[in-house]
């Protein structure tokens, strides 16, 4: 008979970290949420730039919507 006063709103919620796979408590204590910490933070970032970069070099040359002449 007491369910009138329960901050769900604030309560902090476990995820997991996108970096190590480990538990990230996702609240405002926590300024690398949904990361960790600040160096999974940064790997995850550093990851991020070099995928972007390498993407373009993995997509394949001969794409059908790349030539307008076959139309
Ligand atoms: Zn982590």
């Amino acid at each position: 008979m007491s369910d009138s006063n329960q901050p769900q709103d604030f309560a902090p919620r476990k995820v997991r970290c996108p970096a190590c796979a480990g538990t990230s408590l996702y609240s405002s204590t926590n300024p690398y949420r949904p990361f960790c910490s600040a160096r999974c933070k940064g790997v995850d970032l550093g990851a991020w730039a070099s995928e972007e970069f390498k993407l373009p070099d993995e997509t394949p040359p001969d794409e059908p919507f790349g030539d307008p002449r076959l139309q």
